[in-house]
């Protein structure tokens, strides 16, 4: 599925208004990264903005609102995993010391 450049300028809350372009950033390959904003001042995306990736040919692949993008790395499951890291390094650390052969003074 690919987005047309209508749709992908729209903002991703209202849907109904037109993104201003307030950059364009060329990419490898001849696309590029197009940012914009909401003309609508009370409106998140007239803050944060979002960003439209258009190929060389200027067709736009799936447009994924930040939105949905924020859910694939929620705060939640980033320090949980940073957790299971650091236990990770704990019990490997344990391990090399029990390990037969490891050195033990006394
Ligand atoms: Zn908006």
């Amino acid at each position: 599925m690919s987005a047309t450049w209508e749709e992908a300028s729209r903002c991703p809350r209202d849907g109904q208004f037109q993104g201003k372009v307030t950059s364009r950033k060329p990419v490898q390959g001849g696309g590029q990264l197009i940012t914009l904003i909401c003309p609508e001042d009370n409106c998140k995306y007239h803050e944060m903005g979002w960003i439209v990736q258009t190929r060389s040919d200027g067709s736009i692949p799936d447009v994924t609102p930040p939105d949905q993008r924020e859910k694939f790395f929620p705060r939640t499951s980033m320090s949980s995993a940073r957790k299971q890291m650091v236990h990770d390094a704990l019990a490997r650390q344990v391990e090399l010391e029990q390990r037969p052969g490891h050195e033990v003074h006394g």
